[in-house]
């Protein structure tokens, strides 16, 4: 089979079409799916893939996440905060910061891994996506660009960055899966000035978040 622009349209609209059948509701974040070609953000050589309602390897022992997770996500924050700036934690492919672009918000995205940075960065541009991404730990946040009215974070996480929740601006809110290394809670944390609301829905399966020391074993080996 040729895997022709056409092709991935059809495949890309069939993947909308299963995640409104899974109970995704948001018309923009559904929009979206539909505009991102999830196909650009795939290696090459594996992008008959790209519409699998599945998590991808994208290398570095890291993943694309599943359309369906990425969707949830997007939809705890929109259905939350419509506009303004957001703050995504782990790049990865870069395709959850052209979702958030294709709705409209101001995108900042941190990653850790330098090969996963450089070439999300280049899609970026390739794709001429008004998204600021930066190299490091996005478990401190983004100080200089603070406060965010959302920050998503897209890998597991052993408890609630204290540093994100203080970057968030009032009535901001945070969108992060908690708990241990095989699943954790997807958690959205409201703050109300000095207050911060919890609240919990589903169980999910992410790859961690890489602490410090992981940080220094990715630097020197790449
Ligand atoms: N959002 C990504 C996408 O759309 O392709 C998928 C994210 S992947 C499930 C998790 C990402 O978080 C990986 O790229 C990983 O390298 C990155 N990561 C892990 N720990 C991190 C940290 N402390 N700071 C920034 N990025 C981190």
């Amino acid at each position: 089979m040729e895997w022709s622009e056409s092709v991935f349209d059809g495949r890309r609209r069939e993947m909308v079409e299963g995640l409104r059948r899974s109970g995704i509701m948001n018309a923009r974040v559904l929009e979206a799916f539909l505009e991102v070609r999830r196909h650009l953000f795939f290696p090459e050589s594996e992008r008959e893939h790209a519409y699998d309602d599945a998590a991808w390897p994208i290398g570095h022992g890291q993943t694309i996440s599943q359309p369906y997770t990425v969707a949830y996500m997007t939809s705890l924050l929109a259905d939350r905060v419509p506009s303004g700036k957001v703050l995504e934690v782990g790049t990865g492919s870069g395709y959850q910061s052209a979702i958030l672009d294709a709705m409209g918000y101001r995108v900042f995205t941190i990653e850790r891994v330098l090969p996963l940075y450089s070439d999300a960065l280049g899609r970026f541009r390739r794709f001429a996506l008004p998204v600021a991404a930066k190299l490091g730990d996005g478990s401190e946040g983004w100080p200089e660009e603070a406060p965010f009215n959302a920050v998503l974070v897209t890998a597991a996480a052993p408890k609630e960055p204290e540093a994100l929740l203080r970057q968030l601006s009032d009535n901001g809110c945070l969108v992060i899966p908690l708990g241990g290394m095989d699943v954790q809670q997807m958690t959205v944390i409201t703050r109300r000035g000095e207050v911060f609301l919890r609240e919990r829905y589903h169980e999910f399966a992410f790859v961690p978040l890489i602490g410090r020391e992981g940080w220094e074993e990715e630097q020197e080996q790449s």
